[in-house]
């Protein structure tokens, strides 16, 4: 695998959207050395022996911290600086070793996982992957230490989603040094020593490294939230803050890249720590199911509550194959993996959130208890579908970036480009026809087992399937596809339905070409169940990007809209 040069290869999510499965790309199924699985299972074996012993997550919550003991053991042990180099102090993991390790964290406390990921994989990872040598010497050993924490500081009160349009001002001075004002809110870790905050200056978008302490930086009052108590959330004020000119990360016009390239990181510990907390909500469901006695049986004997640990372990099978292919490529060089990223993302924020309803279920009023662990766990979860990226906005994201793709890829569509309406709507007409007879051979996953082979053409068959409906949508719209998001909402859902599968054939052809098919017995029915699962939905979006409810949507929307609310008197 690793002959392939990905460094320049598309990435394989927009080769999708060309109708093409990019094997080379995903297969074999990345995996750790020996050497680092091993570093890997200490650090975590590590984690859960200290954090057992030491941390409580109810206690965090009430003290509204994870306290200052649990940060300096975490240090320790070598927990702070996990992808930081040995260099500096850290322990040099790759992508796919760091997100090991932070789901150990995600299946303890999803607010500990929350502060752990502030930290590493957003307020350190800018200096890691951005910082001069200079930089990484001066910031990086107290990072890694955890003698001091890191946070990323971009969002504004005018400013969520939309992160491009900063108010935030950074001034160049003659020294060159950066003059700083402006207002950010919500930052975990806002009162801490090391700020990565991101600016507008008249030489574009620039990362600014600013220390506690500096003259004219204020914090505070720190924002009372649902859950997730134990990451101190703050408002961060900058009054003619002067940042020297070592203190900028890359060069003036980088900082929008850096902001994006670091979230793009960050949402893939997002995907482990979450498949972490559904690995803790399976356990809380079978211990309570298993003791729980209603109608003189445990209530796992009945099939509705059996059927809930069931889908919480294809789901989480599912998720981690997602997760460590995502990881995977980043370790083996992948030029893009923004919307891998996105995916996983998205898939884990989704079904984290159902696999804790089907948890609380189970427990029935148990869970609603204000003590229950799960009744902790719906505060802390309901934040992850919207912050480091809101799912909507990343699924739009990856449709349009998959349709530029496609529009590019196609020679009397490429001129166009989406952005000119006028000059595609007469070019696209004639074409329509033309596209039916067109044959895609989209190719098919090499090196997938035999015992995966129906899934694998099915693989190839959705893949041709989100071509033609990502054609279609090009040359019926023209540069409105940009506006139309039901229809990109769907797109996104085939392409993260078909990686997904993608993942979990690559994953387990491993698993049986490494342990034999009758050993993987049990592996092979949690793979098709999620297979044939993520099959039918993959089926059930394209059926729908033909025959749907739409018009009537949009009218009910701008009715009520123009009502300003339901309006509708019985
Ligand atoms: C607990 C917590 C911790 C946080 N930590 C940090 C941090 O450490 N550092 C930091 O910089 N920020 C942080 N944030 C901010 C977080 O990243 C933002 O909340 C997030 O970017 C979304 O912005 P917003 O909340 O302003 O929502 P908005 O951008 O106002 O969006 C609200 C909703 O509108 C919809 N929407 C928006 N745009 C579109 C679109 N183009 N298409 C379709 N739908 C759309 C989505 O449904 C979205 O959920 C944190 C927030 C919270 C609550």
């Amino acid at each position: 695998m690793a002959t392939v040069d990905r460094s320049s290869k598309p990435s394989f999510t927009k080769s999708l959207f060309l109708g093409q499965v990019a094997s080379e790309l995903v297969m074999p199924y990345p995996v750790m050395s020996s050497e680092e699985r091993r570093q890997v299972t200490a650090l975590s074996t590590s984690a859960r022996e200290y954090l057992t012993t030491v941390y409580d997550p109810a206690k965090a919550e009430r003290d509204r911290w994870v306290g200052e003991d649990t940060i300096r053991g975490l240090g320790e042990r070598g927990l702070l600086g996990l992808f930081v180099g040995r260099e500096y102090g850290g322990q040099g993991l790759s992508q796919s070793g760091y997100c090991r390790v932070m789901e150990e964290f995600g299946r303890v406390d999803g607010a500990l996982a929350v502060v752990m990921g502030v930290h590493q994989s957003i307020g350190t990872k800018p200096i890691h992957l951005y910082g001069n040598d200079e930089q990484k010497a001066r910031w990086l050993p107290d990072l890694a230490s955890g003698r001091k924490l890191a946070a990323f500081v971009l969002t504004e009160p005018n400013v969520g989603s939309d992160a491009y349009n900063l108010e935030t001002r950074a001034e160049r001075q003659s020294d060159g040094s950066w003059l700083l004002n402006g207002e950010k809110r919500w930052i975990g870790n806002g009162d801490q020593d090391v700020l990565t905050v991101f600016a507008r200056s008249e030489q574009g978008h620039v990362a600014l490294i600013v220390e506690k302490g500096t003259d004219g930086l204020s914090v505070g009052p720190r924002f009372e939230t649902l859950g997730l108590k134990a990451n101190r959330l703050q408002r961060v004020h900058f009054k003619d803050v002067r940042v020297p000119a070592e203190n900028l990360l890359g060069e003036p016009g980088d900082g929008f890249r850096i902001a994006m390239n670091t979230l793009n990181n960050g949402r893939m510990s997002m995907g482990t720590s979450i498949a972490g907390g559904m690995k803790q909500f399976l356990d809380f469901t079978l211990e309570h199911a298993n003791s729980r006695q209603q109608f003189g049986r445990a209530l796992i004997d009945f099939e509705l509550v059996e059927e809930k640990a069931a889908w919480m372990t294809s789901q989480i099978y599912g998720l981690e194959s997602m997760s460590y292919l995502t990881t995977g490529l980043v370790d083996l060089g992948a030029a893009d993996f923004s919307l891998e990223s996105a995916m996983t993302k998205v898939v884990a924020s989704d079904v984290g959130w159902k696999a804790l309803n089907k948890a609380v279920q189970v427990h029935g009023g148990t869970a609603y208890m204000d003590d229950h662990p799960l009744s902790k766990a719906i505060r802390d979860f309901r934040i992850f579908p919207i912050f480091e990226g809101a799912n909507d906005v990343m699924r739009a994201f990856v449709a349009l970036n998959g349709l530029k793709a496609l529009s590019e890829d196609l020679p009397d569509v490429r001129s166009l480009s989406i952005g000119d309406p006028a000059k595609a709507i007469g070019v696209l007409a004639p074409y329509v026809s033309g596209r039916i007879n067109r044959a895609i051979r989209p190719g098919r996953l090499v090196g997938a087992h035999p015992a995966l082979a129906k899934h694998n053409a099915l693989v190839s068959e959705q893949t041709v399937r989100l071509r033609d409906a990502a054609e279609s949508a090009l040359r019926t719209h023209g540069r409105k596809v940009q506006e139309k998001q039901l229809l990109q909402k769907r797109l996104s859902s085939v392409a993260s339905g078909i990686y997904s599968q993608v993942a979990v054939i690559g994953r387990a052809s491993a698993t049986f070409q490494r342990d034999g098919l009758q050993e993987s017995g049990g592996e092979k029915t949690v793979a098709i169940h999620f297979l044939k699962r993520s099959q039918r939905e993959v089926a059930r979006q394209l059926r729908s990007l033909e025959i749907n409810d739409d018009s009537y949507t949009r009218q009910i929307g701008t009715g009520v809209r123009e009502r300003n609310g339901y309006g509708l008197d019985l």
